[in-house]
């Protein structure tokens, strides 16, 4: 973060000048310039300037990023709705319709609040703010007026530097990255890491200072040789540095679980060049060079990264064993990687006759519409898939209702009115006997939109969800708790019936005057399940109360056995003990379910490290006094052992072992993740055993490791093709420890 120099009058409008000359516009900048700064009279901010500055330093931003003098204008105007009263009609009459929409866009966005992380999550908002939005251009001045906010945060109180913090970075971080924004991106990221965990960030600060000119030396090396290369290829080219922005170095140290030294392992180099042939003379001139590591070239040219960055990467190794990633890509690509978004939005003058040409085209196409536009002039290769993608992010994945009280609700598209009663709490699902949408009652099967407000009459009279209610639930969290609901009350019933059965089987007892030390005895009754066709007391007395079983029954039944039961008792008692015993006898003999030739099961063990399970491709290797340890074939701990190996292979005669084995999730969308794991474990009927998990500071990303018994591999790999299904999880891997 470069320290920001204050922003005076005359650098705004010598920065507008760089490119709007129009007298017309010109003069409307500065009448929203004085308009502003009559509005804003009096009002200081925190740090005790004047609030002008803020919406100085935010016009100021807007124009480094070439805005149109309308964008300009509501930038100035953008805090004189909610911080002066100023209205709409007072923006239409003194400037125009189109900047008094922005402005009013601007204030009502601001106003959305983000408030319950747990309840909401981060991604949703994202596109709820998004999609409200409409036109990009209110995006961008709210992401200039937040990261001018986040430049001034030092003098807001601790608890609202965090909370802004958090925001940013779960909110308007991601925005800018959606919208290519990279710069805003990098620098509103950095600033809410500063607030968030200034301790990491200064160790990082630090660290990347220490090396700072040493590493400035290699960088500057592999430069001259680079032009050396290139200089007399008659092709234009500028050659620099790129360094790292510190939040991105610790995510990587994160999620790759790598050292600091280990990810600054890598140089940065770009070269930027005139056209598309150039990138890839320049690509060949290099590999013909520096030898290129595999992998590693991208050709985002050819196929565009979503935010419509483009750009050749390739990672190289000079002689030193320094190795490069290279950037190859021309002005204009440069231009849209680090603008995004507002590359294409660039103000040109001449381009449009008319700021209100301009205007109009801007006004009759939504916002993503234009993402279209835009594409077919940039001659971008997919953009119908990109579109569809952004229109399935937004539109179609998910529906967001209100509660009467505007808490927005998301849902999945389909939802009905009961999948927002169990979203709003369980007791209000399970008491709703119907619904008011839009102000109309209607049924509960009803499909929700976005956008309806939803409310839901709930009676403590009602019968609770019944099986059909099943059928008209969309989600899953809404179906678990209606099936837990019937279950439970099948329960409440079965206990009910269990204890009406006993209650009368012990009254028909005393009544008929029969011996009640032989039939109130448990013990005495086991003996007759069997022949009655059932396999527990409970069932026993659930029979009798529903009279499918008559005391007449029951009382022959006990009598018959009387005499004969001691004996069988007894040979009962024997036959089980021996089945323990055998079954004791065996397991025993390995645990491991591992064959190795000449050599004692019993010395045999599973290696805790890779923890192989029955198929996985194995491996036996001789410790000192510990028997064999059986390795996967590629666990990263045997991989240069040759000596020790030995070749050992699964017994097939022995499958009952469970085996366990660690998965790690990587996920985003923290809040039903938990659930969703549960519930497919459980579906595929594999027991958790433990289980561990760490969110990223960016509370979006997260990942979890769980601890599973598998019979073999077939089952691991079903379960974890199935983990991956789950909609937040991004990868499953099996760890080694
Ligand atoms: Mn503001």
């Amino acid at each position: 973060m470069s320290k920001q120099k204050e922003v005076t009058k005359e650098m705004f409008f010598n920065e507008v000048a760089k490119y709007i000359s129009d007298p017309q516009s010109i003069a409307m900048i500065n009448k929203a310039y004085d308009f502003a700064q009559k509005a804003h009279e009096g009002q200081l901010r925190k740090s005790g300037e004047p609030y002008f500055i803020h919406v100085l330093n935010v016009a100021y931003i807007l124009a480094t990023l070439t805005a149109g003098p309308q964008t300009i204008c509501a930038g100035l105007l953008h805090d004189t709705m909610e911080d002066c009263g100023v209205t709409f009609e007072e923006i239409e009459t003194n400037f125009d319709h189109d900047i008094a929409t922005l402005v009013e866009a601007v204030t009502k966005i601001g106003s959305l609040k983000f408030k319950d992380e747990k309840e909401y999550l981060a991604a949703n908002h994202r596109k709820i703010f998004i999609a409200m939005a409409k036109d990009v251009r209110v995006i961008i001045i709210k992401l200039v007026d937040r990261l001018h906010n986040m430049r001034t945060l030092m003098y807001q109180p601790e608890e609202k530097q965090k909370k802004i913090s958090s925001e940013t970075l779960q909110v308007y971080a991601p925005i800018a990255h959606r919208l290519g924004l990279a710069e805003i991106k990098n620098e509103l990221e950095d600033l809410s890491f500063l607030y968030l965990d200034p301790q990491k960030y200064h160790e990082i600060a630090h660290l990347l200072e220490n090396k700072k000119s040493e590493r400035q030396a290699i960088v500057n090396q592999m430069i001259v040789n680079l032009d050396h290369l290139l200089s007399d290829k008659k092709i234009e080219y500028r050659i620099f540095g790129r360094s790292k922005h510190i939040y991105s170095i610790y995510r990587k140290m994160i999620t790759k679980n790598k050292r600091f030294d280990e990810i600054f392992d890598l140089y940065a180099i770009r070269i930027i060049t005139k056209n598309e042939l150039n990138c890839y003379e320049i690509l060949g001139y290099i590999h013909n060079a520096y030898k290129p590591i595999n992998g590693r070239l991208k050709d985002y040219i050819a196929m565009p990264k979503m935010n419509m960055y483009q750009s050749l990467h390739t990672t190289v190794l000079d002689g030193n064993g320094n190795i490069f990633e290279v950037q190859i890509r021309t002005e204009e690509m440069d231009m849209v990687a680090e603008m995004g978004i507002a590359a294409h939005w660039a103000y040109k003058e001449g381009k449009y006759n008319s700021a209100a040409e301009q205007k109009e085209i801007e006004n009759k196409l939504g916002w993503f519409h234009d993402m279209i536009s835009m594409m077919n002039e940039s001659k971008l290769a997919h953009p119908t898939e990109f579109m569809s993608q952004i229109k399935k992010d937004i539109f179609e994945a998910n529906v967001y209702v209100m509660t009467p009280k505007g808490r927005i609700i998301e849902l999945q598209n389909g939802s009905t009115p009961l999948d927002f009663a169990y979203r709003v709490h369980t007791e209000v699902g399970h008491n709703a006997v119907g619904a008011i949408v839009n102000g109309a009652l209607v049924p509960l099967d009803t499909v929700l939109k976005t956008g309806d407000v939803v409310q839901i009459k709930t009676s403590k009279q009602s019968n609770g969800p019944s099986e059909d209610w099943l059928k008209i639930v969309k989600t899953t969290t809404a179906r678990n708790k209606i099936r837990a609901f019937l279950m439970k009350k099948e329960n409440d019933m079965r206990s009910e019936m269990i204890a009406k059965g006993e209650k009368y089987y012990s009254d028909e007892v005393k009544r008929r005057n029969l011996d009640e030390k032989l039939f109130l005895d448990k013990s005495k009754l086991e003996t007759i399940y069997g022949q009655l066709n059932i396999n527990n007391y409970d069932e026993l007395m659930y029979a009798v109360a529903n009279k499918s079983i008559s005391i007449a029954q029951i009382v022959e039944k006990l009598q018959k056995n009387k005499n004969t039961s001691m004996a069988d008792n007894e040979s009962l008692t024997k036959m089980i003990q021996e089945k323990q015993a055998k079954k004791d006898k065996r397991s025993k003999v390995s645990t491991s379910g591992v064959i190795v030739e000449g050599i004692s099961s019993m010395m045999v063990n599973l290696a805790g490290c890779c923890m192989p399970v029955y198929g996985d491709e194995i491996v036996g290797y001789i410790s000192k006094g510990q028997g064999v340890k059986v390795h996967r074939k590629d666990c990263p701990n045997i991989i240069n052992e040759k000596n020790r190996l030995i070749k050992v292979m699964w017994n097939p005669q022995q499958q009952e072992t469970q085996y366990d084995s660690w998965l790690r999730l990587d996920a985003q969308d923290y809040n039903y993740l938990i659930n969703d794991i549960v519930t497919m474990l459980a579906q595929y009927k594999v027991s958790l055993y433990g289980i561990k998990s760490e969110s990223l500071p960016d509370k979006v990303n997260t990942f979890v490791e769980i601890k599973v018994k598998v019979k073999d591999l077939e089952q691991l790999q079903t379960l974890m093709a199935n983990l991956k299904k789950i909609e937040a999880v991004n990868e499953v891997t099996r760890i080694t420890k």
